[in-house]
């Protein structure tokens, strides 16, 4: 199978392997070294010199956990959403409890750093921005960069997620200035689902000391002190640990400029491949297109789900659908993690022929 969904993506077998290494003790010295040595992974990859916590749940739980333990029942948070994710983070805030002030774009739109600037000083009591860096539903990247200084400048805490961007694209925690940043492990880094990642700044921790709403499992001060000894506060995923060590290496082996160039080299490839068939990107402005997730629109009069289905059965390829309100209507293909252009231009010759036939059909 060409698997072409951005998330779970392909693994090497190398890294699987190392997965299915058997179990040791997970509060032992053993473990304590795989730990430290992930951890020290991921400080490298979100470009931080703090401790970078990790929680055995998938990246909707390091959304949880970003929310729960920065805020109190009754926070204001400026939700931005431009998509199914923006929408989610949105909605566990207000599960919690938070007050929502709504800035929604419609999908295949970015965020607007000077309107999230505007609606903050329209809203002086928001105490937090809950923002997507890449939006899978509809392959837009927001310009986290810019949105940061708006949050920064009036004093507020940023909240990203992260889980389809970091290890792909570049997200550097500290320079950027961002608050609590979250990412999963079936993204972009070659491993498959079970962790959640979370960085968390010194203004986030300052927060957490204050931060009302009720958390148990995804309590990130146990989560803390459990890593400064070398363990998790509950039983962890250790296979997808042992499977992030091995990813490890070989994400060093690239480096960071090689993973990011590589990711931007095949995004480029995928877009123009896109457009030279005729069809239209879902992102509104090209210069938010995603580098790990190209959304398309299915022609006018082109039935897109005959043609997935027919990509998986007869050609092995998986695409990914949309979703929400784009269900049937996009397709979306991953190009995040272990992946290389041939894969994106055998899918893409797939889409070709099928299309042609549907249309002579
Ligand atoms: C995949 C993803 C998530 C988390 O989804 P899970 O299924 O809980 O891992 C959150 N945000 C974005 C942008 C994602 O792509």
């Amino acid at each position: 199978m060409n698997l072409r969904i951005p998330g779970p993506t392909p693994c090497p077998e190398e890294v699987l392997a190392a997965g299915a290494q058997q179990m040791m003790n997970h509060r032992g010295p053993e473990f304590a070294q795989v730990l430290r040595r992930v951890t020290d992974g991921l400080n490298w990859m979100f470009q931080t010199s703090s401790d970078v916590l990790s929680a055995t749940t998938s990246g909707t739980g390091g959304l949880e956990m970003a929310v729960v333990n920065t805020l109190s029942p009754g926070d204001k948070v400026l939700a931005v959403s431009i998509g199914s994710f923006g929408e989610r983070f949105r909605s566990i805030a207000q599960a919690y409890g938070a007050g929502i002030v709504s800035y929604a774009l419609e999908w295949g739109e970015a965020a607007d750093p000077k309107e999230v600037g505007r609606l903050l000083d329209e809203n002086p009591d928001v105490k937090a921005v809950t923002v997507t860096h890449n939006e899978t539903s509809t392959g837009v990247t927001n310009p986290i960069e810019a949105i940061a200084k708006e949050a920064r400048s009036r004093d507020k805490l940023i909240l990203v997620d992260a889980v389809s961007s970091m290890s792909s694209i570049p997200c550097p925690v500290e320079r950027w200035d961002l608050d609590v940043v979250v990412s999963g492990s079936q993204k972009g880094w070659m491993v498959p689902p079970g962790l959640a990642f979370v960085y968390m700044s010194e203004r986030a921790w300052a927060a957490n000391a204050e931060a009302k709403m009720p958390r148990f499992y995804f309590d990130a001060a146990k989560t803390r002190d459990s890593l400064a000894k070398g363990q998790n506060p509950w039983t962890p995923a250790m296979s997808i640990y042992f499977a992030l060590d091995k990813a490890f290496e070989l994400m060093r082996a690239e480096g960071l400029e090689g993973i990011f160039t590589r990711h931007q080299a095949i995004a480029d490839y995928t877009r123009s491949r896109v457009k030279s068939l005729g069809l239209k990107l879902v992102p509104v402005d090209e210069q938010f297109a995603s580098n790990t997730v190209t959304a398309v629109w299915w022609p006018e009069g082109v039935d897109g789900s005959a043609i997935s289905k027919r990509a998986r059965e007869e050609f092995g390829i998986v695409l990914g659908g949309g979703q929400g309100k784009l269900q049937g209507k996009i397709f979306r293909v991953g190009h995040l993690g272990w992946v290389q252009q041939r894969e994106v231009e055998e899918a893409l010759d797939v889409v070709e022929k099928l299309l042609g036939e549907s249309r002579t059909a």
